[in-house]
């Protein structure tokens, strides 16, 4: 092993904290550092695939997670254009059958922020990083108005999409999406246990998911979304909210008991989408984990849990390694194969999905969903979906 090690830790989202309680529990001194005033998860829900709950299993994690969260056993979506059905994937045809997790962020984060917390592992806000400083012997985070507060032997940036250390060059998706919180309503007629999808072509998209418990009730919540273009943003919010519910169920009328608790367009956030694929890092005392080094459309739903994976990976490596350097091969080894297939997976899919082609959607919806009903294709989706392709043990 490396030694005890002094390592600050960039960004408080799923990947930062899950690397500071692998490391604390190694003995290495931690130190977290987030640009926010009080660390918050910013969005709604999110997928917890079967390779991000293996990862929360490792850190005694998961049956909290599981409680907080609803079990989704298929991804299904149909083209309202002919009403035929587009996507059509379940989690039952993968080898261990493990469903995902549907859970609203603040959950994931509560959780692995209390862990943090018991563990008690420093978290420093108002630290926006900008720079670093680095030295043959050491490494220091340099924060907004050129602030150095300590030197560490390693710096591990988790600071997401937007990283300013980062290499690759960040490319905004020309879609991004509204996103909401609601309560399960007591009627209603779309699959219970499934992300559902509604498509107009790839142009439109509306979506709904169970998230386990809604933060904001404390009742059974669904995060729901529209697919938009940033730059329709402002139009969107303009119209109101009676023009938003009123397209919804346009495209999607039995969205109608989710859509009708929306009272005000204020309660939709939109996120825009991200595309990265950075280098790793060249440095030995700097590491990437999560969104800083790879960041896709959401569309596979594997982003958190690829940054759970790059913390697993990135503390074994350390575990299992006599210097640093040898630690970074490790680590690059372990996830370059996994994180290379899924940013050309979530490059080939986003658009059908998520464009304005003609021709994309029409492919999705007779030629690759019609492909995946057969056997051997439909467990290897489902396989890819779970995370599982290509992850190293
Ligand atoms: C709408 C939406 C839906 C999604 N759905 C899914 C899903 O279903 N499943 C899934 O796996 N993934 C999903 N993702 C992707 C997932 O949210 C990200 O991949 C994941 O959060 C990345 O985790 P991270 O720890 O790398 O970074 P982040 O979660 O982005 O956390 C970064 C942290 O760093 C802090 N920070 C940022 N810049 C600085 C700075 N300069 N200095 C200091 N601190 C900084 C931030 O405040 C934040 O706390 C979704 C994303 C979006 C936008």
């Amino acid at each position: 092993m490396v030694g005890k090690l002094n390592i600050a830790i960039i960004g408080c989202g799923p990947g930062g904290l899950a690397a500071a309680l692998f490391l604390n529990r190694q003995g290495h001194a931690i130190t977290i550092f987030d640009q926010f005033s009080e660390p918050l998860p910013v969005g709604s829900g999110l997928l917890i695939q079967p390779s991000g709950q293996l990862v929360l299993e490792q850190l005694g994690l998961l049956d909290r997670i599981r409680a907080l969260a609803s079990p989704v056993q298929q991804l299904h979506g149909i083209s309202v254009e002919k009403n035929r059905r587009a996507l059509d994937m379940q989690y039952a045809y993968s080898s261990d059958a493990r469903p995902a997790l549907g859970i609203h962020r603040a959950s994931l984060f509560s959780v692995l922020l209390n862990e943090v917390k018991e563990a008690a592992i420093p978290v420093v806000a108002n630290s926006k990083l900008t720079g670093m400083d680095e030295t043959q012997v050491s490494i220091a985070p340099v924060f907004e108005g050129g602030l150095v507060q300590a030197t560490f032997d390693c710096l591990i940036d988790a600071s997401g999409a937007r990283s300013p250390v980062a290499g690759g060059q960040v490319k905004r998706l020309d879609y991004g999406a509204f996103w909401a919180t609601v309560d399960v309503p007591e009627k209603y007629e779309i699959l219970p246990a499934a992300l559902d999808q509604r498509y107009f072509r790839a142009s439109q998209m509306a979506g709904i998911m169970p998230i386990g418990l809604n933060p904001a009730t404390g009742n059974p919540g669904a995060a729901l979304f529209w697919s938009e273009k940033p730059e329709n943003a402002d139009e969107l919010i303009a119209s109101g909210i009676d023009a938003f519910r009123q397209n919804y169920c346009d495209l999607w009328p039995a969205a109608e008991p989710f859509v009708s608790q929306l009272q005000s367009i204020e309660e939709l956030n939109l996120a825009v989408y991200h595309h990265r694929t950075g280098l790793p890092s060249s440095s030995n005392r700097l590491f990437y984990i999560g969104d800083s080094w790879h960041c896709t459309s959401p569309q596979l739903g594997q982003g958190a849990n690829m940054a759970l994976i790059d913390a697993a990976a990135l503390a074994k490596a350390l575990e299992q390694s006599s210097s640093l350097s040898i630690a970074r091969k490790k680590y690059r080894k372990a996830r370059m194969r996994h994180i290379k297939l899924y940013q050309v997976l979530s490059i080939i899919f986003t658009p059908l999905y998520q464009s304005d082609s003609r021709i994309k959607p029409w492919i999705r919806d007779m030629v690759i969903h019609n492909f995946a009903r057969w056997p051997i294709i439909r467990n290897f989706i489902a396989k890819t979906v779970s995370g599982r392709l290509f992850l190293s043990p």
